[in-house]
């Protein structure tokens, strides 16, 4: 029950606008022939997701043939006034028509409105947004499915796949919000030969970083990121790109990427013995920082940069295990910031990872699953999972569940033991509840108070 009270009214709470966004979306469907409106099925598209359903095939299975409140429930969600229940294949049919930058420009529409409310600022680094930057596999096939697909040779088997690199912004309680995709294909690659596999993989993320960061740049001008990269994005042209558009960065320091850096940083370091920070942790955990400022580094193109260097060595008390990172950045670093420039512009990178592309993987959110064979609206469904993994974490991280599950005299929990079991649940309230009339009241959501917590 109080699932779906959650998703309600977080939704209502933070996108009070969200049904007029889904009724603009560029719908090129015959308007004589719709049966169904472009908001209801943009939602059927999202529940998809949003109930971890898995596969296209199950949303007949769980909720066409569900019980008798899906249909009105989703009329009070999509605010339509519907007669019947759609088949997949008329989701499939509608994603056909509709223009990826309309999901594109739902989602801007959401995180704007996040930024506005500023529900995510306090995971800001020095009062700038921090963009973790990733890429992952996304689809994969044994045969060659489009002209499209990078091909991988591991041993004997031919991998024909697609990736997809993700900028997520950075929010507090471990939530990471989708805020620019871009897919990287076989064009990407340019002419293979003679190049090593991580050359390749080094080209394609480079040249999809180069078209992700403009188009970041033209939906939020105003912002000043910080960019938090891999160490295969520290070079010149990434450097020179974050310059232009007046965004800082943080990038992971390796020895390999930039050797002759490196050992001016190794070399610098025992001069500047005042140059460090200690921290313990509860948990008996040390870290440990050193820095070394202005570095000169010469790019390929010889341009030349101004780079500061930081190190966190940590070990944990009790085993002695000790963990060493190391990061460039343009920020300036000192006694009162170099921890926070490790923590939220590198240590959390690891978080587009693990609550980004992880969860996705191995949950019924299904990223890798091949919800469409048509290239274009496989990448429609992925836009989409993005738009419905913002909600879920609103609900899964707001407070609003929390205080929810407490009124019934539950810590949150206890009452759905893992993450995985609030789509659960959820499905079940959507399925077997009648949910009220007053949930939906825009008035009421609007003024509780939602935060994201860890708790
Ligand atoms: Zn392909």
């Amino acid at each position: 029950m109080i699932a779906g009270q959650a998703l309600v009214q977080t939704t209502r709470h933070f996108f009070p606008e969200f049904n007029p966004w889904l009724g603009r979306l560029p719908d090129t469907r015959d308007p004589d022939a719709r049966i169904y409106t472009t908001g209801f099925l943009a939602w059927w598209g999202i529940a998809l997701y949003l109930l971890q359903l898995g596969s296209r095939r199950q949303l007949d299975f769980e909720l066409r043939d569900g019980g008798a409140p899906v249909l009105a429930n989703f009329n009070r969600l999509a605010e339509t006034e519907q007669t019947t229940l759609p088949v997949h294949d008329t989701l499939d049919h509608f994603l056909e028509h509709v223009a990826l930058t309309g999901w594109e420009r739902l989602r801007t529409q959401m995180v704007q409105r996040l930024l506005r409310m500023k529900a995510l600022d306090a995971a800001r680094l020095h009062g700038r947004p921090v963009l973790l930057i990733d890429a992952t596999g996304w689809i994969c096939f044994h045969r060659r499915h489009c002209p499209d697909c990078l091909v991988q040779r591991h041993g004997k088997q031919t991998l024909y796949m697609h990736q997809v690199l993700e900028a997520k912004l950075l929010g507090p309680a471990g939530v990471v919000v989708s805020l620019g995709s871009e897919f990287i294909d076989n064009a990407d690659a340019g002419d293979r030969r003679g190049k090593s596999a991580e050359q390749i993989k080094q080209d394609c993320e480079l040249k999809a970083l180069a078209r992700l960061l403009p188009r970041i740049k033209k939906a939020y001008p105003q912002l000043r990121f910080v960019l938090a990269l891999d160490s295969l994005y520290g070079c010149g042209p990434v450097f020179a790109l974050a310059q232009q558009f007046g965004w800082s960065f943080v990038v992971t320091f390796k020895q390999g990427r930039t050797p002759a850096l490196w050992r001016e940083f190794q070399a610098l370091l025992p001069e500047c013995p005042e140059n460090v920070v200690k921290r313990e942790w509860k948990g008996g955990c040390v870290q440990e920082f050193r820095w070394v400022r202005q570095l000169d580094y010469k790019d390929s193109a010889g341009r030349s940069w101004k780079l500061n260097a930081l190190e966190c060595t940590e070990t944990t008390t009790a085993t002695g295990e000790r963990q060493y990172f190391a990061w460039l950045t343009p920020l300036p670093v000192g006694v009162k910031t170099v921890a926070e420039i490790a923590q939220k512009g590198g240590r959390y990178r690891w978080k587009v990872e693990n609550e980004g592309f992880n969860r996705q993987k191995n949950s019924g959110l299904n990223l890798e699953h091949v919800y469409s064979i048509d290239p274009e609206k496989a990448k429609a469904y992925y836009l989409l999972l993005q738009i419905a993994f913002i909600l879920v974490q609103l609900v899964e991280r707001g407070s609003l569940l929390r205080r929810l599950a407490e009124a019934c005299g539950r810590p949150v929990w206890k009452l759905f033991g893992s993450l995985k079991n609030v789509a659960r649940r959820l499905l079940e309230s959507v399925r077997f509840v009648n949910w009220p009339e007053a949930w939906f009241d825009a008035d009421v959501a609007g003024q509780l108070r939602i935060a994201l917590d860890s708790t």
